[in-house]
């Protein structure tokens, strides 16, 4: 086993590499398990219109890519691996051990930013016609398909959200539902319902997407589950909003999560209930979910885990940490642990 690190990031989102930038330059040296597929689900997107700063739109792997490039110019360092088992501290003060298999890294502060994962259908067509037609985010993709026919599939409020926003853009957007009763909360299902351009198709589920001849979406069977019919409907995308699967088996058991498996932190903070151990992004978020959401809450875990590390009298300050702070620090480090003023830090009344 190799030095005590001061911080470990596990994930590599906008939140993993926002966290790794912040603490690398506090000069923590973090080291970032990114996971084999790294840069999270931006990879998986075309355009990011709405990432500020990006006045013409940046392609989201290449978003992925500066985020990672920011962070390793200031001395993060990366472990292209997806992290196997994570052991906390058996007493306060004493570091975390992350497993990559048998390899054992240990570390006073770990920063949790696994994300989550759209749920898939996982029906023909499904991935093939992604980033063809096929989207998860109607936040992001909605106006590339201005005056076209979509349909959204799911029942809850994302679907909803997701319906209402798309239909500003969309000719027409139908709502695909498996039920005629829907999860999502009433008001929601009445903007949808008041909305003009917005349908509602239920008990219907998707059984095929299917493409045209230019290689794009071109229709969906559909099926309905009274009637067990099918029926052909074209469209140019389709959104699928059917929940989210937060990525957090490797910390079940370890630190406490919502029934859904988000993991649960401390009011307005990054914090788990294992003092140590930090929680960003998607993992912990399951109603804004947007890359720039996902980096600022990188940047508080990343503040969270300095002020532990500067302010926890059980953990060797790191000599970069040694100091006043600024009055943010002086304000929120008074309110992280639970001692005697000092080092200058004065408690906020
Ligand atoms: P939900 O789990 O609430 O809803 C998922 C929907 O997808 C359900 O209607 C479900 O159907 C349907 N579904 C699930 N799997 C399938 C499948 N394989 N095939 C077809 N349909 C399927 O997820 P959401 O993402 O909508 O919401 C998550 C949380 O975030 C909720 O707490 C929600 O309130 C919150 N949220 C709040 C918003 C707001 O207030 N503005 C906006 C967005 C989310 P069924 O009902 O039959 O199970």
């Amino acid at each position: 086993m190799g030095d005590i690190e001061q911080v470990i990031i596990v994930g590599s989102g906008p939140a993993g590499y926002t966290a790794a930038l912040y603490t690398a330059r506090a000069n923590l040296r973090p080291l970032v398990f990114e996971g084999w597929q790294w840069g999270g689900l931006l990879q998986q997107t075309t355009d990011v219109e709405n990432y500020p700063g990006f006045p013409a739109g940046i392609m989201g792997p290449e978003l992925m890519q500066q985020m990672r490039d920011q962070a390793e110019r200031f001395g993060a360092r990366y472990v292209t691996e997806n992290v196997t088992r994570i052991e906390p501290a058996t007493a306060p003060g004493e570091p975390h051990t992350v497993y990559v298999d048998d390899e054992a890294h240990r570390a006073y502060t770990v920063i949790l930013a696994m994300g989550a994962e759209h749920k898939k259908l996982g029906v023909p067509g499904e991935e093939e016609l992604g980033g063809r037609g096929v989207s998860y985010c109607a936040t992001c993709d909605a106006a590339f398909f201005k005056d076209r026919a979509t349909i959204i599939v799911g029942g809850g409020d994302s679907a909803m959200e997701e319906a209402i926003f798309l239909a500003k853009f969309s000719s027409k957007v139908v709502i695909v539902h498996r039920r005629d009763e829907f999860r999502a909360s009433k008001i929601m299902l009445e903007r949808a319902r008041e909305t003009a351009n917005i349908e509602f198709m239920t008990p219907y589920v998707v059984e095929e997407f299917l493409a045209g001849d230019n290689g794009q979406l071109d229709r969906a069977v559909l099926r309905n589950l009274d009637t067990a019919e099918t029926t052909e409907l074209p469209m140019h995308g389709a959104f699928i909003a059917v929940g989210h699967e937060p990525q957090s088996e490797v910390v079940r058991g370890i630190v406490d999560v919502d029934p859904s498996g988000y993991v649960l932190v401390d009011g307005r903070s990054t914090r788990t209930n294992v003092p140590g151990i930090f929680a960003a992004g998607d993992l912990v978020d399951h109603t804004y979910r947007q890359a720039v959401t996902a980096a600022g809450s990188g940047c508080q875990a990343a503040l969270d885990a300095e002020w532990y590390l500067r302010d926890n009298p059980a953990v060797p300050t790191p000599p970069s940490l040694e100091g006043e702070g600024d009055l943010a620090e002086r304000e929120w480090g008074a309110t992280l642990i639970d001692r005697e003023p000092q080092r200058g830090v004065t408690r906020s009344v």
